[in-house]
């Protein structure tokens, strides 16, 4: 327990800056950030240019100046962490410097000036780190400048990048550094930042005042510290919930008046509430929205979810009687209670998205009024949308096929002593998920990485298991980071057995939703994989491969991969050969040489893994709209599995699925949204469309009207 005096100097030095953290351990909530830089000083200090993107005081330079002091450090601890105690330690700022953009200048007259006045060599053994804070406010001239600072960089200088808008970055420059996010802390890491500076500062703080904190000041730590320090009370007492409120001004009070007056149909007190909240519109929007969904899974499908940290504190007294009196409203003999609520959430959902002025919120809680009306009202209850059709992973079957396959969803574990060879079901997953990436994104497989035990029976199947999920988990979460346009990565793992040990096979792709250009980061997932991939050397030779850059040729690269990891497969597996109607061994139909086999040992778990991007979720997501996708595998037309047919389909898909998207609309224009006659009318077209693609025109499809 700290004294009072000790405390007032604290706040005045403020907690932000006091509990900036120093070592790498000490950063909350970011991961595989942390342990990527980490893991650069680890294996002997790696000079990498770095881009650290996120918002306002998420930590970027607490990042940037603990990876800067790593590199000088005499003696490194064993996390890569700074010791703390060295000469280069104790003078934190001798090689590192820092350019405050806004500040100083982002055009290149004040660039030039500011290089030309410091030392660019650092002494012998020593890194010179330079780092420009608000990077995006650099112009055109200032980023070339920097740029070629960058590709001529000598091997004691290093640059690092912030900015908290990523997209304002030249391209240019992107391409030569590593891009890595810096996230808003969870609720959980939020609460546990916050719960370790009070109790060093000797702060009482209630758990609900705790709670309510964390959210309110959205995941920052920066944010978050400051937060607590404007709420310790003066006179040394407990922190609670009122006071927090108090501080920050947060009403939840007219959030659950203005709810409990849509429960009792009352318009006049629905508008009066919503006056007296005192913050903006999108604000407002943004606590119902936040407390309907909270409601949504605690309350009505009882999961347990922390929607947010201010909302969760809301007590169970109120929560119950609000959901007691939407009950009565609605009359839950008639109406499907959880329907109704997804379309509250629905509504809610879209107001969020349109520009919020008070008029506009006005016209918005009318809306919602009638809305609830006429749930209330219908005697038909709330009719339920059509289920989303689900791939079902049976082969469409229209040949005669020699074996029948019968299907498990890829994650399933499997638990058989004879289970050492490839199935014909794993084949075709392999192969279909692999086909579903170029039909649905327009894109092959980027990279190839290959893990190879070092030594006969290390690692143990559990550690080798263990090391190369890390891996993959570690390269979808930097991409996650370092994208700046939505990118994601679709990743796709195949684990064999061998000696006691187990070997992974793994192809990653870029993806992204958006029609963005996003092969600029191409080269920065291979040196991510790269870098990333050497913490593991001890026990494994792991071989990181780039696809070529031309489209033909990665084509080619793309199915070659592909089909690599399906040899593991049984030789004695037949198919039937459509030409011939005789049987011919599986491989051969996929394009795999006898030489090319691989005979894997028994593996008691699951082999293969998919991602979200390319697994049976979002198969079925894919296949809205009756547009499931094609799958050569599952047809049996063996000579157009690895053509590229598919770069034709993904065209075919996008015109197919916003012509449908139009019908839609059609139907909202004609009957209003949500109403019985809108649903009805695009259940019908639905219907009408089906989900069985062979009943889809394919005139345009080369591989199938051949
Ligand atoms: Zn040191």
């Amino acid at each position: 327990m700290l004294t009072d005096t000790d405390n007032a100097a604290a706040v005045a030095e403020g907690f932000a800056r006091k509990y900036r953290p120093r070592r790498f351990e000490d950063v909350v909530g970011q991961g595989s950030v942390v342990t990527f830089i980490a893991n650069l000083i680890r294996r002997g200090k790696r000079r990498r240019d770095l881009l650290l993107h996120g918002s306002v005081g998420s930590g970027k330079t607490s990042l940037a100046r603990i990876y800067g002091l790593a590199l000088n450090c005499d003696a490194p601890q064993m996390s890569g962490s700074p010791c703390g105690g060295c000469a280069s330690c104790l003078d934190p700022n001798r090689h590192f410097v820092e350019y405050d953009v806004p500040g100083s200048g982002g055009d290149q007259e004040s660039i030039r000036r500011f290089l030309s006045t410091v030392t660019l060599e650092a002494p012998f053994g020593k890194v010179r780190v330079f780092f420009f804070d608000e990077a995006h406010r650099l112009d055109a001239f200032a980023s070339d400048i920097l740029l070629k600072r960058v590709e001529e960089r000598n091997d004691n200088t290093v640059y690092v990048f912030a900015t908290t808008e990523i997209e304002r970055i030249r391209p240019a420059l992107t391409s030569r550094l590593i891009a890595l996010e810096v996230l808003p802390l969870g609720v959980d890491d939020a609460v546990s930042l916050l719960k370790r500076t009070a109790d060093s500062e000797g702060i009482d703080i209630a758990p609900d005042a705790l709670m309510m904190l964390a959210g309110l000041r959205q995941g920052y730590p920066r944010d978050l510290l400051t937060g607590l320090e404007l709420a310790v009370d003066d006179d040394g007492g407990v922190i609670t919930l009122d006071r927090v409120k108090e501080i920050f001004d947060i009403e939840l009070d007219s959030l659950l008046a203005y709810l409990n007056a849509v429960a009792g149909a009352d318009v006049e007190e629905q508008l009066r509430s919503i006056r007296l909240w005192r913050v903006s519109a999108a604000e407002k929007i943004r606590w119902i929205q936040a407390f309907l969904t909270s409601l949504y899974y605690n309350e009505i499908l009882r999961v347990r979810l922390i929607v947010d940290a201010a909302i969760d504190s809301i007590g169970d007294a109120e929560r119950h009687a609000l959901i007691a009196a939407f009950e009565r409203r609605l009359g839950t003999e008639r109406v499907n209670f959880r329907s109704a609520w997804k379309r509250f959430l629905l509504f809610w959902q879209r107001a969020a998205e349109v520009p919020a002025d008070d008029a506009a919120m006005n016209l918005q809680v009318a809306l919602f009024h009638e809305l609830v009306a006429e749930i209330a009202g219908s005697s038909a209850g709330v009719p339920s949308l059509p289920d989303q059709p689900v791939y079902d992973h049976r082969p469409v079957g229209n040949r005669l096929s020699q074996r029948s396959f019968s299907w498990l969803p890829p994650s399933l574990p499997v638990d058989a002593d004879d289970e050492c060879f490839t199935t014909a079901d794993d084949v075709g997953t392999i192969i279909n998920s692999a086909s579903f990436l170029i039909q649905r994104y327009e894109k092959f497989f980027d990279l190839s990485v290959r893990f190879l035990p070092r030594y006969r029976g290390t690692p143990s199947v559990e550690d080798g298991t263990a090391i190369i999920s890390d891996f993959c988990g570690g390269l979808v979460d930097l991409i996650r980071r370092g994208a700046g346009g939505g990118a994601r990565v679709a990743l796709m793992r195949v684990l064999e057995g061998e000696d006691a040990s187990v070997r992974g096979y793994i192809l990653a792709g870029l993806v992204s939703d958006q029609p963005v250009e996003i092969s600029y980061l191409r080269q920065a997932l291979v040196e991510w994989a790269k870098d990333y991939a050497e913490q593991y050397a001890g026990s494994y030779d792991v071989s990181v491969l780039a696809s070529p850059s031309t489209k033909r040729a990665a084509l080619r690269w793309h199915w070659e991969q592909v089909r690599n990891l399906c040899a593991g497969i049984d030789v004695s597996i037949v198919d039937a050969d459509p030409r011939t109607g005789q049987p011919k061994p599986l491989h051969e139909l996929v394009g795999l040489a006898r030489s090319q086999l691989r005979l894997p040992q028994p593996l008691r778990i699951s082999r293969i893994s998919l991602s979200d991007e390319i697994n049976a979720g979002a198969i079925a997501q894919a296949s809205d709209y009756g547009m499931r996708p094609l799958f050569a595998f599952d047809e049996r037309e063996w000579d157009v599995l690895a053509s590229g047919w598919e770069l034709h389909e993904y065209v075919e898909r996008r015109r197919m699925i916003a012509k449908r998207k139009l019908e839609i609309r059609r139907t909202v224009l004609e009957f209003g949204q949500g109403t019985s006659l809108q649903i009805e009318a695009e259940a019908q077209l639905r219907l009408w469309w089906g989900d069985d693609p062979l009943r889809r025109a394919r005139s345009r499809l080369g591989w199938w009207s051949r």
